[in-house]
């Protein structure tokens, strides 16, 4: 048995792994750093359930009205230790307060994306801020089902598909499940960032403990990227950074992500939150470079938590058209020298790999034509 025929038909969720009830499946990296499920045919019983998990099956959402809103959080803090306006951080305090848990995406020790369980205020930092890598949910799926079932009050967020194939794999709907999902633009491959780390770690002789994608210090709606390695810290433009480079590029975004049905303002989660692209435009007093998300909500359910968590938010309504940006309405395009890419990747040594590409830039450029 096969789950995809092309590996646009897999975003790599790991849904049909956690829930396969003979543990056959198994997620295995590729050459583009990727990982993929393998089924072993010998422990499989044909019952099908790992399909009817599958977010790229089973995609569309629910017709109904929706709500549009500009967002900062009231908490300077917040908003400073956050990629855009703060929203999932009063989202989740808001859960830590019922005595419920959070999931979300942290680093672990080796500084791999993976997602977590957060049951405190101070757990929470862990999983604040975007990391531009493809997060690993190994065995999270199960854990929220397990959560559930205690009656605990649950808040998950990740990319649309990993919302998705959660409330796939949990199969019915629960009054205490917050499922928030992140405007997406697509999913970079961890070989690729494995590779930077192991490269950066070599270059200034230490142990990387942190990284940043969204610094805010310049008061730049976070376009800095800073990482610690060792007792140094190191900061720069996230466009001079060789594997944002890369990931803005989008040589290193997964095939399946060039296909997503979930670039769209429809979607089945309680909130849609993201970066309030054009806030410039739309309400230039609030635009202070500290970061403003965009929040879209979904549910009756949403509505009631939105209710709750305003006070903590600085806000305006608006309408559908006000938070429209590109990942809303179609998928990242796939750049024409991905293939010379990928064999490149796979052939040279990292650290030339990178300098060939980051020295590159007009034959890059050349490239990639073809636009968005
Ligand atoms: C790969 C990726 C691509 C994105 N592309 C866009 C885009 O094109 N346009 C846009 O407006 N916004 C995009 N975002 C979302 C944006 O960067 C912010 O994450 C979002 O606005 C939330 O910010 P915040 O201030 O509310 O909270 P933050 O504190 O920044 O919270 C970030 C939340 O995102 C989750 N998260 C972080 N990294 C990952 C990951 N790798 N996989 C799954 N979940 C993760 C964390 O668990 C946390 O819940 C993207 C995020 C990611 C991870
Ligand atoms: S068909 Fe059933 S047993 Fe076989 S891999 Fe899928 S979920 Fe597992
Ligand atoms: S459930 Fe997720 S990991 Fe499994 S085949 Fe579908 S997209 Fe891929
Ligand atoms: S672009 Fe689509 S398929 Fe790719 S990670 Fe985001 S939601 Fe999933």
């Amino acid at each position: 048995m096969e789950l995809y025929a092309k590996k646009e038909e897999c975003c790599g969720c790991g849904a049909c792994a956690d829930l396969c009830p003979a543990e056959a499946i198994s997620m295995v990296r590729d050459t583009e750093g990727f990982f993929y499920p393998r089924i072993d045919s010998q422990a499989c019983m044909d019952c099908g359930q790992c399909e009817k998990v599958c977010p790229v099956k089973n995609h569309g959402a629910e017709c109904r009205e929706r709500l549009y809103f500009g967002v900062q959080a009231r908490d300077q803090y917040v908003r400073e230790a956050s990629s855009s306006g703060g929203m999932f951080p009063v989202l989740a305090a808001d859960i830590l307060r019922r005595n419920g848990v959070v999931y979300g995406a942290a680093w672990n020790e080796r500084m791999e994306v993976v997602h977590r369980e957060v049951r405190d205020m101070e757990e929470l930092e862990t999983v604040k801020k975007t990391k531009y890598v493809q997060s690993d949910l190994s065995g999270i799926y199960r854990r929220i089902r397990e959560a559930l079932k205690k009656d605990r009050w649950v808040l998950f967020c990740g990319t649309p598909c990993q919302a998705q194939a959660l409330r796939l794999f949990l199969r019915k709907s629960y009054e205490k499940l917050i499922t928030v999902d992140l405007v997406c633009y697509g999913a970079p491959s961890p070989g690729i960032w494995s590779d930077y780390v192991k490269y950066l770690e070599r270059k200034h002789h230490g142990t990387m403990t942190d990284f940043s994608f969204r610094d805010k210090r310049n008061r730049d709606n976070g376009h800095a990227r800073s990482y610690r390695i060792g007792d140094q810290e190191y900061a720069g433009s996230l466009y001079g950074d060789g594997y944002c480079q890369m990931y803005f590029t989008d040589f290193t975004v997964r095939p399946s992500c060039h296909q997503c049905e979930y670039c769209t303002t429809d979607r089945d989660s309680d909130f849609t939150i993201g970066d309030f692209w054009g806030i410039e435009n739309v309400r230039p007093d609030l635009d202070d470079g500290m970061g403003t998300s965009m929040v879209i909500v979904h549910t009756e359910r949403g509505r009631r938590i939105w209710e709750t968590v305003k006070e903590a938010l600085s806000w305006f309504p608006c309408g559908r058209t006000d938070v429209l940006q590109p990942r809303l309405t179609h998928p990242t395009r796939m750049s024409k020298g991905r293939r010379v890419f990928m064999t490149l990747y796979k052939v040279l040594p990292f650290s030339l790999f990178l300098t060939l590409f980051t020295k590159m830039t007009p034959v890059i450029s050349l490239l990639r034509r073809g636009g968005k």
